[in-house]
């Protein structure tokens, strides 16, 4: 018989008793939008789970990376500095805040841009960039410290895509951190996004750039945005779900220890610090070129899904392959041997004795 078929990601979101009390408080409230009081509470969560002194939440993780770059982007400019190694909703939000990506490559260790590889690139860039947008890889927790001097050094705004890891982040600064609370992300709420930011101003325009760019009490449009906004249906799912956050993160934790312990002696390597000091909803191995294929074809004919969870680099995607950018020797020899592996809460010590023996 062949082995069933194990699933490369199971999303669980809260369960629809969970849920019933914070329905409940929306049924007695009457409020269903424009910051009520679970888009409140929730907000509060949010901020005390990533110690950050201030938060929006937008209507999902592309909107808050848009709404982020079109107010720190240096306006006159063109360019937004990127990796090309991301998901591809980091190149949207980039056009989207009326911004050209520029993509840049990555380092092989920590898979993310550096202020060296910027620097770098700014000699052979036409004009200076509007920004620097700054992804976290898979939920690691980006360098704040070295973009923080790298900015005081070159006066060139920063934006973390750190999309995936909200539960990750310490020490957030002025510069703001974006994240997605995407029902596949650490903090699922379906759809939704937030914005971290010591900068009380830029949270200030954020939040009112969500709703009509009312500053304010006033129904008058002060400045330009959309609407962004969480319903408090949405809040009440995020409430829920940060109820249950600790046992999650116990839970992820767990998983990817008895990862590691599987890959001891195996010819993989993982991100710096993952299931040690930070872990999310993806568990990825980057596996040497020579034994790339077998290991696929290993895991093919086991039936273990598995995936590149950020594909080849935006520039391969047709939508982006003409946009500028700098050799990427790294991206182009790194990006097809990240392989996402099976990370669920349906996953049993003989799933993950299969899935490691498949490994190199
Ligand atoms: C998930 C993700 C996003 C997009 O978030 P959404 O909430 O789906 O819009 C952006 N960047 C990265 C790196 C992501 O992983």
């Amino acid at each position: 018989m062949p082995s069933e078929t194990i699933k490369v990601l199971i999303p669980r979101l809260p369960s629809a008793d969970a849920l019933l009390p914070y329905l409940t408080r929306i049924d007695s409230a009457r409020t269903y939008s424009n910051y009520g009081p679970l888009h409140r509470e929730f907000s509060t969560r949010l901020a005390q789970l990533t110690g950050a002194p201030g938060v929006t939440i937008t209507s999902n993780g592309t909107s808050a990376i848009e709404l982020a770059l079109r107010i720190r982007a240096r306006s006159g400019r063109r360019y937004c500095l990127m990796p090309s190694f991301t998901f591809i909703a980091s190149a949207h939000a980039v056009c989207n805040a009326g911004l050209t990506p520029y993509l840049l490559d990555v380092s092989e260790q920590s898979m993310m841009l550096t202020p060296e590889i910027v620097e770098a690139a700014l000699p052979q860039l036409s004009d200076l960039p509007a920004a620097v947008l700054v992804v976290s890889a898979f939920g690691a927790p980006p360098d704040l410290a070295s973009w923080k001097a790298f900015e005081a050094k070159h006066d060139i705004p920063v934006v973390f895509d750190a999309a995936a890891a909200v539960t990750a982040l310490n020490g957030v600064g002025e510069q703001p951190v974006c994240v997605s609370l995407h029902a596949t992300k650490v903090v699922g709420i379906g759809e939704g996004g937030a914005i971290f930011s010591s900068d009380r101003e830029l949270i200030e325009r954020a939040t009112a750039m969500t709703g009509f760019g009312f500053l304010g009490a006033e129904r008058v449009s002060a400045i330009q945005g959309g609407n962004y906004r969480i319903s408090e249906y949405a809040a009440a799912v995020g409430m829920a779900v940060m109820d249950g956050l600790p046992a999650r993160l116990e839970a992820l934790l767990k998983l990817s220890r008895s990862y590691l312990e599987r890959l001891q002696g195996k010819n993989v390597r993982v991100q710096p610090g993952v299931g040690d000091y930070w872990v999310t909803m993806t568990f990825n191995v980057v596996v040497p070129p020579e034994a790339l294929q077998a290991t696929l074809d290993r895991l093919d004919s086991q039936h273990i899904e598995w995936r590149r969870w950020w594909g080849l680099g935006c520039h391969r995607h047709p939508a982006f392959a003409d946009a500028p950018r700098c050799d990427m020797p790294t991206t182009e020899a790194l990006a097809p041997r990240v392989i996402g592996l099976p990370f669920h809460d349906r996953l049993s010590e003989q799933d993950l004795d299969r899935i490691a023996h498949c490994l190199p």
